[in-house]
């Protein structure tokens, strides 16, 4: 729109009307590099504004002098939305940031107390509320942890930081530090023999870097408005909430939307003593005592990754397994994964067995406890003595007693997951993201995206959804596993054995060499569908920094890569990644793929 201009009227006036009759009004010129990064900003917000080009009029530099005047300022840009005064480019920029911009842009609803209340303040609770807070929302997320069995309890953040990827990829870093010295022995470095770990430093120093990141989860939170309230919240209306804090003190919120984001927490099994002897993963992390000589119990992620930093720190580890370890990844790898431990860790694997009974035979931090198992197979009894038990057998979605029933919220009864569509729960008003959500992935990078994009849906431009498939992702075990996409025997239940090509090698790391480490134990595989020109649909990689080098290849999973394109890209020398760029033998021709050298 041009803009309109009475030159006999006072420029007081003109200001006066323009920043009046204009949500947004941008005191401009044409040329100035400012002036356009502040226009696109409010592109950005899909908010339209009204743009006086000062260099384009004949009274602009009187316009100008007046603005000074006015505001102190000087210069273009000067912004204000509703009739309020924003400054220049940096204080709309800032404005932008911290989400000042866009609650002057959209005014809460005043029917409720907030637009957006988020249960959780976890991966996703904290980036769906933030996002929203940005957007100009009026936003509280209510966090509460429930304390385990043993009493251990945590900071804002939920899982991931407290209790879940962050301690435990620490934990592991000691474990490769502790194999690192006795390899550093084989390149000239004079370590001693008996060199000690110290179960309380380690778990000392991570515990302080996690209290700094719920520190600054607080601080985040308030720089961008968002109210953060410790306590535990439940749905008592179809917009209203009640809350419940650490000294049981009640409160009653409402909002026009709601978000749940509660996560998950371990699951005990029925097994006499497994409550009041064992711990999960919540009370490890920060046990202010060595647990010694360990038990895990379970075979999936968090319990194989557990017993792998375990015993890396010098601790005799035994894991009692079900039936298959890793269910839901590639059985071949992740049969690799179990000899590696074996084998080269020395983890002992009790297979296939169940608990039966956990028994205390001495009190102490750690004390003696004696587990008994049940073979699956033969029903024979095993019975052993382990100073901790963790139990890794799953865990539960938070989605009981948080009052889904009286909101109506559909939840599976079976698994206690909520089934949704674009995260959005049958109840329109309430979403849910997260590891509470039926058949999705539960890892942090998916909860944040989620919560990130759903946000974006609620309150501003945004159309685009969370991408569920070809997530990549990585287990922390001794010989770390990333992957993406199929694992072998779905991609063959899916498209039929003849569909598919699987090209794979072993490879032996360069650095590996001169410690004289194993050599046939890293392993690459791509798993190519046939009639669409060798796309690679399944990424497997078994080796050191799975996590570094499956987060590169993701990209190109997801554009859609063939094996013609890998085949295409060069290699990077010496590195474990550039195996994929070669690879040549497929499992059907059954060529030998054992390695020797570099
Ligand atoms: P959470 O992060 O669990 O947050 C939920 C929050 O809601 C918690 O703070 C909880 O206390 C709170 N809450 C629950 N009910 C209420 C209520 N009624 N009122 C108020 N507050 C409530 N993922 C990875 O991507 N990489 C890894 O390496 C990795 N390692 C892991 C290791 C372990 C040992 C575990 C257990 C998990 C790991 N994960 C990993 C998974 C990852 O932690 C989760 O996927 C992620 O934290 C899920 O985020 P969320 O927002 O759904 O829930
Ligand atoms: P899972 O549900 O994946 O695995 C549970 C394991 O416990 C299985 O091995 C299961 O055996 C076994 N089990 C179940 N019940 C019993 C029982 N009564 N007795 C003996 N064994 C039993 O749970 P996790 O806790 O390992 O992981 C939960 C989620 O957390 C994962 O899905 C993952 O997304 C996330 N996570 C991500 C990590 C990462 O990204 N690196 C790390 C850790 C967790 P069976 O196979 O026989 O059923």
């Amino acid at each position: 729109m041009a803009p309109v201009i009475n030159h006999s009227e006072n420029v007081k006036l003109i200001i006066e009307r323009h920043v009046k009759n204009n949500q947004v009004m941008l005191f401009s010129k044409s040329y100035c590099g400012f002036c356009s990064q502040v226009k696109k900003i409010f592109q950005s917000l899909g908010t339209p504004y009204f743009s006086l080009e000062l260099d384009e009029l004949d009274n602009g530099s009187d316009i100008q002098a007046e603005l000074t005047a006015q505001t102190g300022r000087p210069t273009v840009p000067q912004v204000f939305v509703n009739g309020a005064y924003i400054g220049g480019c940096d204080d709309t920029h800032a404005a932008y940031s911290s989400g000042k911009l866009a609650q002057l842009l959209n005014p809460p609803d005043d029917q409720y107390d907030f637009d957006l209340i988020v249960i959780g303040g976890g991966s996703g609770g904290l980036a769906a509320s933030k996002e929203a807070a940005k957007l100009g929302k009026k936003v509280a997320v209510f966090d509460f942890v429930t304390p385990t069995p043993k009493g251990t309890t945590w900071g804002l953040g939920g899982t991931c930081v407290n209790v879940g990827c962050i301690p435990k990829k620490l934990m592991h870093r000691a474990a490769i530090l502790g194999e690192s010295l006795e390899e550093a022995k084989k390149f000239g470095w004079d370590v001693p023999d008996h060199v000690q770990h110290s179960w309380e430093k380690m778990t000392g120093e991570i515990q302080n870097y996690i209290g700094s990141l719920n520190w600054g989860y607080r601080v985040a939170l308030r720089e961008k408005q968002v109210k953060y309230i410790n306590a535990h919240a439940e749905l008592v209306g179809d917009h209203k909430i009640k809350a419940v804090d650490k000294k049981k003190k009640e409160s009653f919120h409402t909002a026009k939307h709601f978000i749940i984001a509660t996560g998950e927490r371990p699951r005990y099994p029925n097994c006499p003593g497994a409550k009041e002897y064992g711990i999960t993963s919540d009370d490890l992390f920060s046990l202010p005592y060595c647990p010694g000589k360990t038990l895990l119990i379970g075979a999936s992620y968090v319990s194989l990754e557990c017993a792998g930093f375990l015993k890396g720190i010098g601790l005799d580890v035994t894991v009692m397994v079900r039936s298959i370890l890793l269910r839901g990844f590639d059985q071949n790898i992740a049969e690799r994964i179990g000899s590696h431990m074996s084998e080269h860790c020395g983890i002992k694997f009790i297979r296939p067995c169940v608990p039966t009974k956990v028994e205390e035979i001495e009190p102490g931090q750690p004390g003696k406890l004696r587990v008994t198992g049940k073979m699956v197979d033969s029903g024979e009894e095993v019975v052993g003595d382990y100073n901790t038990v963790i139990f890794a057998v799953g865990r539960d979605a938070c989605t009981s007693g948080i009052g889904l029933d009286v909101a109506g919220v559909q939840v599976n009864s079976k698994n206690g997951k909520i089934p949704t569509m674009a995260e959005q729960t049958n109840i329109p008003h309430i979403y849910a993201i997260g590891d509470i959500l039926e058949g999705k992935l539960e890892l942090t990078p998916v909860a944040i995206e989620a919560g990130t994009l759903l946000a974006r849906r609620l309150y501003g431009n945004g159309e685009l959804q969370c991408d569920y498939l070809n997530v990549p992702t990585t287990v922390f075990t001794p010989l770390e596993y990333g992957c993406i996409g199929y694992p072998e025997e779905h991609a063959i239940e899916k498209y039929g054995e003849e569909n598919i090509e699987v090209y794979h090698t072993n490879f032996l790391p360069l650095e590996w060499t001169v410690p004289k480490k194993s050599e046939n134990v890293c392993y690459a595989k791509l798993i190519c569908l046939k009639p669409e020109n060798e796309r690679v649909i399944g990424f497997h990689y078994l080796g050191p920094n799975a996590g570094e080098v499956t987060q590169g290849f993701a990209i190109g999973i997801k554009k859609g890569a063939t094996k013609a394109d890998f085949d295409a890209t060069i290699g990077i020398h010496p590195t474990c990644a550039e195996v994929f760029t070669t690879l040549s033998v497929t499992r059907r021709s059954g060529e030998s793929i054992k390695q020797k050298g570099c």
